[in-house]
């Protein structure tokens, strides 16, 4: 089998100003010398020119949150690809559970936008992730694997080879409830085997990173978890010190 690399990736949300960011970026990169798994950061707009300056040369990569699905045009206050790209983003997030839930993304919506993120060379991050109603509801994979299909549907399965999907149940976002190892796993391996059907090479070397209040006190147990390729971090991610301690657990 395919020993795919770890992967730790800190969603900063709209946190930080320029002071801020470059202490925080800092810390990291003068702790991260032990660390030899694959670091990103995906931090606002504003801040990816910052980003760009204090990471180019690094072992750190930067991205971005989220991307308009067109290449260009009347979109006001939208930022394209290709833009993200102008600034050397790796990586941009697309379908986060609250562009989903607080800005109406539907499947097809983050479809397109992971369509745009591949076109401009990017690396497309697609968050999937139930509802706590939805898990008590017995829907779990259903709704895991209907946003996976809309991805699937519109780029064709060989696209996620140029991806990494991100599990993400909603209710373990910023509550400090982290989904048990085992529960990400099932769920990861759902995913795998829903990409194996299509193509198993392309699952076997997809990865897939786990996020919902990842800590440093849990991150070890569940990067051990064979379909757990990393995780993507939230609140830790703006604490330099809980940040490496996770890289570090990867
Ligand atoms: C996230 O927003 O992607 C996330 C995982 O947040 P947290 O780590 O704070 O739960």
């Amino acid at each position: 089998p395919t020993a795919r690399t770890k992967l730790v990736a800190g969603n900063w949300k709209m946190h930080g100003n320029l002071a801020a960011n470059q202490a925080l970026l800092q810390d990291i990169l003068s702790g991260l010398d032990a660390c030899r798994t694959e670091v990103a950061v995906c931090v606002p707009f504003p801040y990816l020119a910052q980003a760009q300056m204090l990471l180019t040369g690094t072992q750190v990569a930067w991205g971005a949150q989220t991307v308009s699905e067109h290449a260009q045009g009347a979109y006001t206050g939208e930022t394209a690809a290709a833009m993200l790209a102008d600034f050397g983003c790796r990586y941009v997030l697309v379908g986060h559970s609250e562009r989903r839930a607080l800005y109406g993304e539907s499947d097809a919506a983050v479809a397109a936008k992971f369509a745009a993120a591949l076109q401009a060379g990017l690396t497309p991050v697609l968050c999937v992730g139930e509802t706590l109603a939805e898990r008590e509801a017995g829907a779990t994979g259903a709704v895991v694997i209907r946003q996976l299909e809309a991805v699937i549907a519109s780029s064709g399965v060989q696209a996620l080879a140029r991806a990494v999907v991100a599990y993400e149940p909603v209710w373990a976002i910023g509550t400090g409830k982290t989904a048990t190892p085992q529960q990400a796993q099932d769920v990861h391996a759902l995913i795998r085997g829903r990409v194996a059907a299509d193509d198993a090479k392309v699952a076997e070397e997809l990865q897939m990173l786990y996020g919902g209040s990842v800590k440093p006190g849990n991150a070890a147990e569940l990067f051990a978890m064979p379909d757990i390729d990393g995780g993507l971090i939230g609140g830790a991610a703006l604490v330099a010190v809980d940040f490496l301690a996770i890289c570090a657990a990867a």
